[in-house]
């Protein structure tokens, strides 16, 4: 390939890229990065610039992190085999996986991605139930099966099985109106509507941080209420953790467990499961995997390798030695404080939300009237891009900042990320 061209190097890749990967591709930034290296928070491009990763969330212990590393390339030059042998690793990984659930959730079956994660919940859901009626939120996003798509309202339309509710927003909810019952209202109305339609409920299925429904960590009691009307109907409610899980959240390792009276009848799992290594599954209520597992056979291939498995550890052990969870509750905190100081600078900023370090900054167009600001959205995170931070959006307007970095991220990388933001809003915002 020549160096040369009238596009430039990366002018050309992504001619190239278009070419043979087709349409359906998308990328971010109207300059799109093309990193070559990472480490810890940084994403080093090919012309050896270093970005601020502010987005990534599935290197959770940060890019290419060496003792993750190491126990990858030690098991791959060792073993590596499935599920259908016998292998210490996946089983002493489960076991260890498990422990870090309430004891009702015991059971663990690995799958590569989050959306095989959610597949598989939904045939045992639908398996275990006979039914196959589902309630998800107004933007979400499940995963890319064709089952999957048809319940993921950010991708398309849902299918006449599937009924939408509202994510629990308390910034474009009346004032004063109860979250919680307002979504337990919504998924009463859906599991009417469905059974009207001649289905009856399966299962509730929710992201725990409404990462694609614009970021709401903060549930307001909403998910223990949804989940109560779903069983109260004969349902089950799956915890999505794809987005919230391994501590991205602090204090707890699973975004669902900030409503601590909460016990999902699965939990599922994948993205930081592996620090980019594609590692994923569900942990599950062993009732459910016993009348699943008396009618069918699980494997994958895959799903649950010996290297997977060693890989999965290593990341657990770096959680904990690292104690990244206090990390992100703290440097979160931290973060959170200084975007709620510039939300009252920025007027453009309508709403700061998060957990740990997962955030969203609501931007509008007009505070009163609380108009998305899609355009701005774009024109910020691409002037950040060129400052050297990293910042992605979500939303069915794509009008929110997302802000999930890698839970080695310290109060000084969240202090570079504030001073970005705010040059960034003084160049694009509105005026304030
Ligand atoms: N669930 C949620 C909430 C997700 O955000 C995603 C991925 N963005 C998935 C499931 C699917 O995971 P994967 O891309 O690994 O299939």
């Amino acid at each position: 390939m020549p160096t040369e061209s009238p596009l430039g190097c990366d002018g050309h890749l992504l001619q190239r890229r278009k070419q043979v990967l087709g349409a359906a591709y998308r990328h971010f930034y109207d300059q799109p990065l093309h990193p070559v290296r990472g480490h810890d928070v940084w994403l080093v491009d090919a012309d050896g610039r270093s970005y601020l990763d502010c987005y990534n969330n599935v290197p959770c212990v940060g890019h290419s992190h060496p003792r993750v590393v190491a126990a990858l390339a030690a098991q791959a030059a060792t073993l590596n085999t499935h599920t259908r042998y016998l292998q210490d690793g996946v089983v002493a990984y489960a076991e260890r996986l498990a422990a870090l659930f309430d004891p009702a959730l015991d059971t663990v079956m690995l799958t590569c991605t989050g959306s095989e994660a959610n597949d598989l919940a939904l045939r045992i859901a639908f398996d275990v139930t006979g039914r196959c009626g589902l309630v998800v939120t107004d933007n979400a996003y499940h995963g890319v099966t064709m089952a999957l798509a048809d319940m993921s309202p950010s991708l398309q339309p849902v299918a006449g099985h599937v009924r939408t509710v509202r994510p629990p927003d308390s910034y474009r909810a009346e004032p004063g109106t109860d979250i919680a019952a307002r979504f337990a209202a919504d998924v009463q109305r859906a599991v009417d509507e469905l059974r009207l339609a001649g289905r009856s409920p399966a299962a509730l299925i929710v992201d725990t941080v409404f990462a694609s429904d614009g970021v709401h960590p903060d549930t307001h009691g909403a998910l223990l209420a949804g989940a109560q009307v779903m069983r109260a109907a004969g349902g089950l409610f799956i915890a999505d953790e794809v987005q919230g899980g391994f501590g991205r959240t602090g204090r707890h390792w699973w975004a669902f467990q900030r409503e601590p009276a909460l016990l999902p009848d699965m939990v599922t799992l994948g993205k930081p499961m592996g620090a980019g290594h594609p590692l994923a599954g569900i942990v599950l209520q062993s009732a459910l995997a016993t009348t699943f597992g008396s009618r069918c056979r699980y494997f994958n291939t895959f799903g649950g390798n010996t290297v997977s498995a060693a890989v999965g550890m290593a990341v657990l052990d770096v959680l904990v030695d690292e104690d990244l969870l206090a990390r992100a509750d703290t440097v979160g905190q931290h973060l959170k404080a200084g975007m709620q100081a510039l939300a009252r600078q920025h007027p453009a900023i309508g709403d700061v939300r998060g957990a740990g370090l997962y955030l969203g900054v609501e931007l509008v167009d007009d505070p009163a009237t609380k108009l998305p600001a899609s355009a701005l959205a774009r024109r910020l995170i691409n002037r950040l891009r060129d400052d050297g931070v990293l910042v992605g959006t979500c939303g069915r307007e794509a009008h929110v900042l997302k802000i999930r970095p890698p839970q080695t991220f310290q109060r000084a990388h969240a202090d570079r990320l504030l001073e970005a933001l705010d040059t960034g809003l003084r160049a694009v915002g509105l005026p304030g």
